[in-house]
């Protein structure tokens, strides 16, 4: 096994903290000084530049990206006996709120290039009882949202988009989080604009809708003590709204670093037999919040995780380390099981599960760890 200062970890957060420390420290002494810890200016203010940056008019910061889907559902209104379609391969929250509200999550197999909710397949998914769509950013790559919101407008349904893995991604010239009619960002410590906590926000160019979420967050309450609805406590705390103040600006520069090192990963490793490289849409500009490729041998194929387990390990003991996002798609997560689906019956999502493998992906990433990886990758693969 080789360690140390040759390995190159899945990822590093403290780096970033590092780059900017005085800023930060000097942010959130500010805060502890000013007596004013929840809500206050500093929260609005980050609110209006998360908004601006966004090209939209409303933001609402809330404790958590889950948080943010979750109020986005609710200030839709939809709930018991409501569909909400989605995609199987994502991060477990996306439909665990779907839930949360008694909707049900209608699973829609994903594309095998992008990861992403294979548009096509939509319009088949639609019943009488689907309210909305909830198309995943995956790994930071756009979905298709000219084709999505065509087949959205035609139904009369509305679109979250979660964006927890793309803040700063754009389709077609525009933000994600600004197309549909409700974005869902998480500023959890590894996303692309990640606090030192937990922390989320919702972007919308819909005033009512903005509003609700702004009620439901506070307890359903707009002047203290008089509650008109059912909601939580998600606020935004103004210890993370500072230390997010300070970093929005570095978000470009730092998806930027992240750009240049999914082309240089795709430049050396696009032609290795048995790897199959993530690729963006024409339309798409992602932000790689993972580099997640796909690793299959002939002679090892099927429905088995082994082949990529096994190349996992051989990376590891060439001091790479990765991740697997993600090994059950959702619709075959126990707690699913009574929604009926079989294996089998999202194909693309559950070999996907199999094979895929997110290498080290984060701005500060060197080029000697860059190199590393693709050396290391070669090197078990032959
Ligand atoms: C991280 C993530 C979430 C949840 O965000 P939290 O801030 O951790 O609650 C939701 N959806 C996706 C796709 C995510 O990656």
């Amino acid at each position: 096994m080789i360690q140390g200062v040759n390995s190159v970890p899945a990822f590093d957060i403290k780096q970033q903290y590092l780059a900017i420390e005085s800023k930060i420290s000097r942010a959130v002494l500010e805060v502890l000084s000013s007596g004013r810890y929840i809500g206050g200016p500093g929260v609005e203010g980050f609110e209006q530049q998360f908004a601006a940056y966004h090209g939209v008019n409303e933001c609402v910061a809330c404790n958590s990206g889950t948080d943010a889907l979750y109020l986005s559902l609710r200030a839709l209104d939809i709930g018991a006996g409501d569909e909400v379609i989605t995609t199987p391969f994502s991060f477990f929250a996306t439909t665990e709120v779907i839930s949360a509200v008694g909707a049900i999550p209608v699973f829609v197999d994903i594309d095998p290039t992008t990861f992403n909710l294979d548009v096509s397949k939509v319009s088949a998914a639609i019943t009488k009882k689907t309210k909305a769509i909830m198309p995943v950013h995956l790994f930071g790559l756009p979905v298709d949202m000219t084709a999505l919101m065509e087949i959205a407008h035609s139904h009369n349904l509305a679109v979250i988009e979660d964006c927890a893995q793309a803040t700063g991604a754009s389709w077609e010239g525009q933000k994600v989080g600004s197309i549909g009619n409700i974005g869902c960002f998480s500023f959890y410590p590894t996303k692309n604009l990640g606090g030192c906590g937990d922390g989320g926000a919702i972007t919308t160019n819909d005033r009512e809708i903005a509003d609700k979420i702004r009620l439901l967050k506070e307890h359903g309450s707009k002047t203290r003590y008089i509650h008109e609805e059912v909601g939580v406590n998600s606020r935004l705390d103004a210890l993370q709204a500072a230390i997010l103040e300070v970093k929005l600006p570095y978000l470009d520069i730092w998806n930027e670093q992240r750009q240049k090192i999914a082309a240089y990963y795709y430049q050396h490793l696009g032609q290795i037999s048995g790897i199959t490289p993530p690729q963006e849409l024409l339309g798409g500009i992602g932000v790689w919040n993972q580099y997640t490729i796909r690793v299959s041998s002939q002679e090892r194929n099927g429905a088995s995780s082994k082949y990529r387990d096994w190349v996992r390990t051989a990376l590891q003991e060439r001091g790479v380390s990765t991740m697997v996002y993600y090994p059950v798609p959702l619709h075959l997560q126990p707690v699913y099981q009574c929604l009926g689906y079989e294996c089998g019956k999202l194909p693309v999502s559950e070999a996907a599960c199999h094979q895929v493998i997110s290498l080290p992906m984060f701005p500060e990433l060197t080029q000697e760890q860059q190199d590393r990886v693709i050396y290391s990758l070669k090197d078990c693969l032959s």
